[in-house]
């Protein structure tokens, strides 16, 4: 069997086998399969997807590819909650120190953002002193003093992942079910987690903007778990507006430290205490009924902010990020708000992906791989669907460099809010 066989294999259609696959990693991860044989082979098989199996296969041998985590001698369940990445998505930084609390440890490798959805990397890198290149052995013993560690991708895991992502990434075969389960469930194996629950996002601030396709995700999702003794659950949370007030990489700090202290918006709360609960629940720690209560008593006690205090302190940063965030965040040189100029009406819609799209313009995100972003920009929505609006009623907080790029800013959120005269329902975050 040589990469050839492999790349025709995949263009009739045909399948392949599990040492085929553990061949094709292996090429990629050495360097002996050239990049444009292994982007034919990924074109083929963006056309004609992999199975199940096949999907479980690549999984296990990209997991195989570097180093894996050992987790042993750690607290039990270890846990890994993953989000598909959404406009204003900062749960992972509630959802964590609540699991902590509650006896889990969390090892996680984090991504940076790239286009209007936000990366957890991105967010973390705007606390002063936050470490994010922490190697295996180093994110074993930070998860041994408070339950977590977060890192960025590392070099020595999932490299294979790595290769092929980058080269998805350059020849529009990112969006392809199997390829993407392969992708997130390898750097989960990788860090040596034993349950993951996969909060896959919907709407215009998403990968994946309809109902449909989220479904889809989700149930290869559970289907390859499954096959690689992962024990995994999924949830699919709406998009369609962004999650919380703040999209911006140091707001969205501030906001979810707000929600550590039990002060952010309910929708946030409400997302991070259930996929706190789904993954204890998945780890056999109890039904789902009693494990939201533990989660959301995890965070309404404290104990989950005090966690969280020793976590960012042990990767370098300043405690006091929890409690007095704009002690320690840097701010944006022009703040403005945008008030209502319409009449007696209510929300509709706020398109999450035209917010996005306007954070990105501000520079809080990146159109390519090697833009610099600006920790400080972003808005506060501050408005949600089914609201009621005045006038001259504050409805945005551009956080800004320029005054030009807030005025820009401006007009493009004005545009992202829908309102009727006929009150709208409030949107439910899980689906
Ligand atoms: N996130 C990943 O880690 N991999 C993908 O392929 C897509 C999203």
């Amino acid at each position: 069997m040589t990469i050839l066989d492999l790349i025709a294999q995949r263009r009739d259609g045909r399948s392949h086998d599990r040492a085929g696959i553990e061949m094709l990693v292996s090429g990629a991860t050495g360097g002996s399969i050239p990049d444009y044989q292994l982007t034919a082979w990924l074109m083929a098989a963006y056309s004609n997807p992999l199975t199940l199996d096949e999907t479980a296969w690549l999984t296990l041998a990209m997991a195989e590819s570097g180093e894996r985590m050992d987790l042993s001698g750690l607290p039990h369940p270890c846990v890994d909650k993953h989000s598909t990445g959404g406009v204003g998505d900062k749960t992972t930084l509630v959802a964590l120190p609540i699991l902590a609390a509650c006896g889990a440890t969390c090892v996680k490798l984090s991504g940076r953002g790239l286009g209007s959805t936000g990366g957890t990397v991105d967010k973390l890198a705007s606390i002063p002193g936050f470490r994010l290149d922490l190697g295996p052995e180093e994110m074993r013993a930070i998860a041994a003093t408070c339950g977590i560690a977060l890192s960025g991708q590392s070099p020595n895991l999932a490299p294979a992942d790595k290769v092929l992502y980058a080269l998805r990434d350059a020849t529009s075969t990112v969006d392809s079910v199997p390829l993407i389960v392969a992708s997130i469930l390898s750097k989960k194996l990788a860090v040596g987690a034993e349950v993951i629950v996969l909060d896959v996002k919907c709407g215009s601030g998403a990968f994946m903007r309809d109902r449909e396709a989220a479904e889809e995700l989700a149930g290869a999702l559970r289907e390859v778990a499954t096959r690689i003794g992962v024990s995994c659950d999924t949830v699919v949370t709406d998009m369609d507006q962004p999650l919380g007030v703040a999209v911006g990489n140091a707001l969205e700090v501030a906001e979810a430290m707000a929600s550590l202290r039990g002060e952010g918006p309910a929708r946030l709360e409400t997302l991070a205490v259930e996929l706190a609960a789904r993954c204890l629940t998945a780890a056999g720690q109890g039904d789902l009924g009693s494990m939201r209560r533990e989660a959301a008593d995890a965070l309404h006690s404290g104990r989950a902010a005090a966690t969280a205090r020793v976590w960012l302190s042990a990767q370098g940063a300043d405690s006091a990020v929890v409690d007095d965030p704009w002690s320690v965040l840097a701010r944006a040189r022009v703040v403005r708000e945008a008030t209502w100029d319409g009449g007696y009406e209510f929300v509709e819609r706020v398109d999450a992906g035209a917010v996005g799209r306007a954070v990105v313009d501000l520079g809080g995100g990146r159109r390519r791989k090697e833009d610099e972003i600006d920790p400080t920009v972003g808005v506060e929505v501050l408005v949600e669907v089914g609201d009621r609006l005045e006038p001259g009623q504050p409805i945005f907080r551009v956080h800004a460099r320029t005054d030009g790029d807030a005025e820009a800013a401006e007009v493009q959120l004005r545009e992202s809010l829908r309102s009727d005269v006929a009150p709208a329902e409030p949107r439910p975050i899980l689906l």
